[in-house]
């Protein structure tokens, strides 16, 4: 029996997550539950689940959560970062799902590699601020990663070393990395400028979180998937193509040196790399519909346009720049995405925030995550000024 701690469990992919762990009630148990504040979901995942622990980050929702399932299970409810700590490195954890969305999620997945946790990599961002210091812990504590994200976990299937427990990059010469292009893949610039939050959140192909989505509308979230893919796999950035892929079935590519190209494909599901993590190195069932290549009938491929969707630049700037300008960029970005799905800013002025913070935080060396941290919270501050200047310019659609 394996016991899985699912951070973000409230959320697209700890939901999905929990789905297929219960298809598997012999193998595995979701011994810990956490989520930001959404007592009501968390309170009916425990009654389900009975994790022996369940998080809550914001402590009010840890008392409310506490008071409703006193005397409906055994489970124990803790707060705050030190809660998600404590459940992500316990000596009783197997496997930490890392599914928190954004910077929240990088003291509790570092926690984890150090730990030496299987870990399941859901949260990208974790990766783009601090790759240098999660790879190096998780070698240091032999902790196995194995990346959910769609696209890097269909890259690790496609690798050579990928059943003998170690991606390696012998014979490979290049990844090459799918991108749906998001819902404005075909909107000229002026109608993406326009763009309201619905209209950013409606992906054509997979249902996400919002903050996802919108990284999927402007690109950035092809960008930050480049990063994670140089972490991953130690590649350099040049080592990686981007290829927009409508349809979300070729889920990536890795190219050899004799011409070979391996793919990864199937339905547009994330049970399928979420199964492919939990049941490593073997196959599990994870609910998913058989792929219909009859009735897909055609796939199609086309190059990314950094004209129209700039954060693809920007990311690869960063990634250029390196040190901690991943992690200012990254903040750069939530900052901005939060303030669009607000209502505060237009869609347009994203990669504008995200641009000008990049040209005002000096990049230094990521060498603890103190350092990361505080760059995370600079760029955040200058992003935030950034957004309070463009706020004359709001956008109708936002949500306020
Ligand atoms: P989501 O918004 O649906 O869920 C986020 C989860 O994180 C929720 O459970 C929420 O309670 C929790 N959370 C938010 N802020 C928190 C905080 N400060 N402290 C503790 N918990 C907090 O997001 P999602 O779409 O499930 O994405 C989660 C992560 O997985 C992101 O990093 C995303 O990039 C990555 N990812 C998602 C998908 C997808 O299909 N949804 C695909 C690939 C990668
Ligand atoms: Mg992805």
């Amino acid at each position: 029996m394996q016991q899985v701690a699912v951070l973000g469990s409230t959320g697209s992919i700890g939901v999905s997550t929990l789905d297929v762990i219960a298809r598997h009630p012999q193998r595995f148990r979701a011994w810990a539950l956490a989520a930001n504040r959404s007592v009501d979901t968390l309170a009916a995942q425990c009654r389900v689940f009975q994790p022996r622990y369940a998080v809550m980050m914001d402590p009010d929702a840890a008392d409310t959560l506490r008071a409703v399932l006193e005397g409906e299970c055994d489970t124990e409810v803790l707060a705050g970062p030190e809660g998600l700590q404590q459940v992500a490195s316990h000596a009783e954890v197997d496997a930490v799902m890392a599914a928190i969305v954004g910077a929240a999620g990088l003291p509790s997945t570092l926690a984890a590699a150090e730990a030496g946790k299987r870990l399941l990599l859901a949260n990208k961002e974790s990766l783009v601020m601090a790759g240098h210091l999660l790879m190096a812990a998780a070698r240091k504590a032999g902790a196995v990663i194995l990346p959910i994200d769609s696209e890097h976990n269909a890259i690790f299937q496609c690798l050579p070393a990928a059943q003998a427990g170690a991606p390696g990059l012998e014979g490979v010469s290049k990844i090459l990395l799918t991108a749906s292009g998001g819902p404005f893949r075909s909107w000229s610039a002026e109608a993406i400028a326009a763009a309201t939050p619905a209209q950013a959140c409606a992906h054509p192909n997979w249902s996400m979180g919002r903050k996802i989505s919108v990284d999927s509308a402007t690109l950035m979230n092809k960008g930050l998937e480049l990063i994670e893919a140089c972490w991953l796999f130690d590649v350099a950035p040049s080592r990686v193509d981007i290829v927009v892929h409508p349809e979300s079935i070729v889920h990536s590519l890795v190219q050899y040196v004799d011409g070979s190209v391996l793919a990864q494909l199937g339905n547009p599901d994330m049970r399928t790399p979420i199964a492919y993590g939990l049941g490593w190195p073997q196959r599990i069932d994870a609910g998913v519909a058989p792929l219909d290549l009859v009735a897909l009938s055609r796939l199609h491929f086309e190059a990314p346009d950094e004209a129209r969707f700039p954060c693809l630049r920007l990311a690869r700037e960063a990634a250029a720049a390196s040190g901690t300008a991943m992690a200012v960029c990254n903040a750069a970005n939530e900052i901005a995405v939060e303030a669009f799905l607000a209502g505060g800013i237009g869609f347009a002025a994203i990669p504008e925030v995200i641009e000008a913070t990049l040209a005002a935080v000096s990049p230094v060396e990521p060498t603890s995550l103190n350092v990361v941290e505080a760059a995370d919270r600079d760029a955040r501050e200058v992003a935030a000024w950034h957004v309070a200047r463009k706020g004359d310019r709001p956008n109708p659609g936002g949500e306020k």
